[in-house]
């Protein structure tokens, strides 16, 4: 456990005004947006600060070696053991992810028909209730992106505070070959601390190590720098290494009164006024598990037995496109199409498709790392995939995957985390992936001698792939069907607060993180609100 403020029995005997339980983009956002409220607010992490190291930055280390990943295991529905995709450090799995901060559709907040009848729910709250939000939240992480670009998007949100991420010339060339063929590929929004003008000046120096890896120069939009800000403050404190066991109730059970915690020093106890649960969805809906007492015999907020139901991470597959000649290009993460998002434009489909995004530079061993976790590495030469590392572009193809009440978190006997999940929306995704590659086959033709032999290979990203875990501790107005009401608040609980991918009602097709941390902004407010300060607006 790191150093911090207040030894452990000094902050045993202390009522906190806030307590976080996480530090990722949801619980650092929340913190440093309440710090200046003057209120004093506990962060309770399990992970430790991230050593900044050579080695963030090393294929081997991180895909192969695994060296950052959780050292846990969880089951699936059959019982089968895997290890899921999950990062414990303080700033949580922001540290690792691609820095795609896409807002959410108007109409992702919507109930939506899908193919075969299938319902996405329709959110408490609307778009507008967050668009605000959005626009701070992009501020705060540093989005580069170009509004106006993306169809599907807020035609009405202010311009990004930084223009987009440029495209290598492979990119460039692919955009302009899509675009002839009357698509709209557009510029993805990226959180990340690049200055084009001033190039020698630039922490970011688009490098090929960027999603699934920290970066080295600390230059990609994380939770780390949410945490600093919030300790900067004076009224935050960060506990690391405090696994949350579970949280207490008052008597009579109506309030949450104290969190219980594992530390080097044994099991330790801290008294909050507020508790936010924000440990990222599985985990949360874990912590809430855990907690039962006899007033919460099935777990706390879970009377409607709805805590670990309607889990979703995106039906999403990666596409690989092969070409023999070399591909030049370090950051090809700067193109994404959103043309079938709401359904087939030949009309043949009018069910919402997905959303297609360009991926990271995959080096020979990300690929071994990749594959090793259907076969072993030393199957698969390095030499060859290196080869193939510098002939691939990745794409991401990503579907809606819709609630459903048999995807659950669960905790077996031991305790451990089961993950039940089946797959959804799969004729969608078929569609979806099917319409690209016919694209990029296309796009080949207009480039004969790099495309002849371009050729897809796909696979449904299997249940270890919970980077965009959500809706577990879902948002709504009727307590029949939801955990928390429209101010992530839970509905059996006066002063617990959900701050995470837990309260999605929807998984919409764009990556999650934006749409969290502005709902975290949202939630701070309200708490802010409800105990009778300010919490000033972000300054970007
Ligand atoms: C490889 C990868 C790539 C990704 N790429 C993107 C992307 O490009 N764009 C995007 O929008 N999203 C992306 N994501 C997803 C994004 O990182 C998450 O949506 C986001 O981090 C969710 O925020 P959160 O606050 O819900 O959870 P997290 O960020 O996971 O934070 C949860 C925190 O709680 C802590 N914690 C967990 N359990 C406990 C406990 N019992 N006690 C105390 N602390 C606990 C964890 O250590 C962690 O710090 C990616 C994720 C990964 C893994
Ligand atoms: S330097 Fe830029 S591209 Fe490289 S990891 Fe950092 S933010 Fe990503």
């Amino acid at each position: 456990m790191s150093v911090t403020e207040t030894t452990a029995p000094m902050r045993a005997d202390k009522t906190w005004d806030i307590v976080v339980i996480g530090s990722g983009a949801g619980g650092a956002t929340l913190a440093q947006r309440l710090a200046s409220t003057g209120k004093s607010i506990l962060m309770l992490e399990r992970g430790e600060h991230l050593p900044v190291e050579p080695e963030n930055w090393s294929p081997r280390e991180v895909f192969l070696r695994h060296r950052y990943k959780a050292d846990e295991h969880w089951r699936d529905r059959k019982g089968r053991k895997f290890q899921p995709n999950i990062h414990y450090w303080v700033g949580g799995n922001t540290i690792f992810y691609g820095a795609a901060l896409y807002r959410f559709r108007k109409r992702d907040f919507e109930e939506t028909v899908h193919h075969g009848g299938a319902i996405s729910p329709k959110w408490p709250i609307r778009y507008e209730d967050l668009a605000n939000y959005y626009t701070e939240a992009e501020a705060l992480w540093n989005v580069h992106g170009q509004r106006g670009c993306d169809s599907t998007d807020d035609a009405d949100a202010p311009p990004y505070t930084h223009p987009p991420m440029t495209h290598d010339p492979e990119i460039k060339a692919l955009k302009g070959r899509l675009t002839l063929q009357g698509l709209h590929p557009f510029e993805m929004p990226i959180a990340a601390e690049r200055n084009d003008a001033d190039i020698p000046a630039s922490r970011c120096v688009r490098c090929r190590t960027c999603g699934g890896f920290a970066c080295f120069r600390e230059a990609k939009s994380d939770g780390r720098k949410m945490v600093a800000r919030a300790l900067r403050s004076g009224n935050v404190e960060l506990v690391t290494g405090a696994k949350v066991l579970r949280i207490e109730t008052a008597p009579g059970g109506k309030s949450v009164s104290a969190v219980v915690y594992e530390s080097p020093e044994g099991e330790q106890r801290v008294k909050g006024d507020i508790i936010v649960l924000a440990a990222g969805a599985i985990n949360s809906a874990a912590v809430l598990l855990r907690s039962a007492n006899a007033d919460h015999p099935t777990g706390l907020a879970n009377g409607s037995d709805q805590v670990g139901r309607n889990y979703m991470f995106h039906t999403a597959s990666a596409s690989l496109s092969f070409a023999w000649p070399k591909i030049e290009t370090d950051f090809p993460k700067t193109m994404a199409i959103n043309d079938f998002y709401w359904g087939d434009p030949d009309g043949k489909f009018p069910y919402p498709m997905g959303h297609i995004q360009g991926l990271e530079y995959l080096s020979g061993d990300v690929i071994r790392g990749q594959l090793s976790q259907t076969m072993p590495s030393w199957l698969i030469p390095g030499a060859f995939a290196s080869f193939m590392g510098d002939r691939i572009l990745a794409f991401l193809v990503m579907t809606e995957d819709l609630p459903e009440a048999r995807n659950r978190v669960r905790l077996d006997p031991d305790g451990t985390i089961r993950l039940d999940y089946w797959y959804n929306n799969l004729k969608a995704h078929d569609r979806l992936i099917r319409r690209f590659h016919d694209a990029m086959k296309k796009a080949g033709r207009t480039c004969r001698c790099l495309r002849a032999n371009r050729q897809q290979m796909d696979s449904i990203l299997p249940i270890y792939g919970t980077a965009h875990q959500c809706g577990t501790l879902r948002m709504g107005d009727d307590p029949a069907t939801s955990v928390v009401d429209a101010n992530c608040k839970a509905h059996e609980l006066d002063n617990l607060y959900v701050a995470d991918t837990s309260v999605f009602v929807s998984s919409a097709a764009v990556n999650p993180a934006l749409t969290c941390i502005a709902n975290s902004l949202r939630v701070a407010d309200h708490i802010a609100a409800r105990m009778g300060v300010a919490s000033p607006r972000v300054a970007a």
